[in-house]
């Protein structure tokens, strides 16, 4: 008898890489099957999945641009059949005052709903990951968004924390708000503020949430929306209106990877601070670590052959650690002398061409740090699929792909963007895959 899979239910477009793999570890957990594709795959062939992501880079390129990529996403998710769409972005709402969160939302609903017409809904709130919103505003941990850090961001700087208005700078549609005090008061109370502020003429409603159980009152309320925007917190509280529906099986295996094999290794090139602490632990503990000197490479040493002939010969006898990775000084020093995109590119080259050298000597347990580092890498490896497996930490589960360069062989691959796990991550992420 042929296996007759049945239509994924929802379909994601995710706005970056990372980002797409802490929003399908999310549904994962929530018991949905997920695959997530690199890119708008080529083919039409049916995934078989409860719901799919597909990773776009498309959160700081031009508008024109991140609108067209979304809307192939759009169009190639429509042809899989799927019942409801969910663009995600970050957390901190990343943007710039012309977007793209507002132009990509807003021509999702065209396409969905018709030109000018449709409702949807914003909500970045990740209240586990300390991400909430108050009267509009966006939180994270205990300042405004426009206290963070991200005040300071070299691409898209966030100055304002008030999301309605920010949303409303980005888009022609009339933006409202549906208050932390109705969303704690359920489903129904939601779905009623809905209708009024569409009666206002209202499209598209900034969404307030502050817990776990704001999310699962607005995921009963979103139910049947065709188009969801948000990040990645508010896809906790959607499986359950398939679960009643009786279409998703209440699946607790959703995250069963195929079993894991072969060598074992870390290449990281991420100087974020959580980084920094998970690499020197590993160093402490004595576990093998070479460094990657982004001079060496610019003098034109062939560092990668030598980080390969360095790991190869002692991958049999555990883990090895290649990286890149330095405190704030040491990178400022060289990016000084290289320029930084230079810098950065040079060494996000040759992490993902050791990356590739150590998959076909026969590692197929891959940790890799730094979201940048990720998309390099998983370039190197011709990924074009993730199926995404059990969480290691908050955001950065095990995932299993298929490699070109290894022949299509499984290897299994985690991508930790820069400030998640807690220092024993390389360790701890090698020791669950081996118990599950
Ligand atoms: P994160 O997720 O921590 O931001 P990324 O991989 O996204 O990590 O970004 C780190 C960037 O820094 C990459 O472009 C990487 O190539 C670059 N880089 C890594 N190590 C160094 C170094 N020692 N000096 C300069 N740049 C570096």
């Amino acid at each position: 008898m042929t296996h007759v899979s049945k239509k994924p239910l929802l379909g994601c477009i995710a706005d970056d890489f990372t980002g797409a793999t802490d929003l399908a570890n999310n549904l994962v957990r929530a018991g949905m099957r997920t695959v997530q594709t690199i890119g708008i795959p080529s083919d039409a062939d049916a995934i078989d999945a409860d719901a799919i992501v597909v990773a776009l880079k498309s959160r700081t390129v031009p508008v024109e641009e991140a609108i067209a990529q979304s809307l192939q996403a759009y169009a190639w998710l429509k042809a899989q059949g799927v019942e409801q769409i969910y663009f995600k972005y970050c957390s901190t709402f990343d943007s710039t005052p012309k977007g793209n969160i507002g132009p990509v939302t807003e021509a999702l609903m065209d396409a969905i709903y018709g030109p000018g017409q449709g409702f949807t809904i914003v909500c970045p709130a990740f209240p586990e990951n300390n991400r909430t919103i108050f009267k509009g505003h966006l939180f994270v941990g205990d300042v405004l968004l426009s206290d963070s850090g991200m005040r300071h961001h070299p691409l898209t700087p966030m100055t304002d924390a008030n999301l309605v208005r920010v949303m409303q700078s980005q888009t022609q549609r009339k933006v409202g708000l549906v208050e932390q005090s109705c969303v704690a008061a359920g489903p129904d109370a939601i779905r009623a503020r809905f209708l009024a502020l569409q009666a206002e003429g209202v499209g598209v409603a900034v969404m307030d949430a502050t817990s776990n159980q704001d999310l699962h009152n607005m995921g009963e309320a979103l139910a049947g929306m065709p188009l969801i925007t948000a990040g990645s917190g508010v896809a906790i509280g959607l499986p359950h209106n398939w679960k009643v529906r009786g279409v998703l099986q209440a699946n607790a295996h959703a995250d069963t990877l195929p079993p894991a094999k072969g060598y074992q290794a870390v290449v990281s090139g991420s100087c974020s601070v959580a980084t920094n602490a998970q690499v020197l632990h590993w160093r402490q503990a004595g576990q093998p670590a070479f460094p990657v000197d982004p001079l060496a490479i610019a003098s034109g040493t062939d560092v990668v052959q030598q980080a390969l002939d360095w790991a190869i010969p002692q991958l049999k006898n555990g883990p090895v650690l290649i990286y890149a990775t330095a405190e704030p000084t040491a990178v400022k020093a060289i990016q000084n002398q290289l320029g930084v995109a230079h810098a950065g590119e040079l060494v996000e080259q040759a992490l993902s061409n050791i990356a590739k050298g150590l998959v076909q000597a026969g590692v197929r347990q891959l940790v890799v740090a730094g979201g940048e580092t990720s998309g390099a890498v998983v370039q190197a490896l011709d990924v074009e699929r993730m199926v995404i497996g059990p969480q290691i930490d908050p955001g950065v589960p095990w995932t299993s792909v298929t490699s070109k360069v290894c022949g299509d062989d499984t290897v299994h691959v985690t991508l930790k963007s820069g400030n998640f796990g807690t220092n024993d991550f390389f360790a701890k992420s090698f020791s669950l895959l081996k118990a599950a």
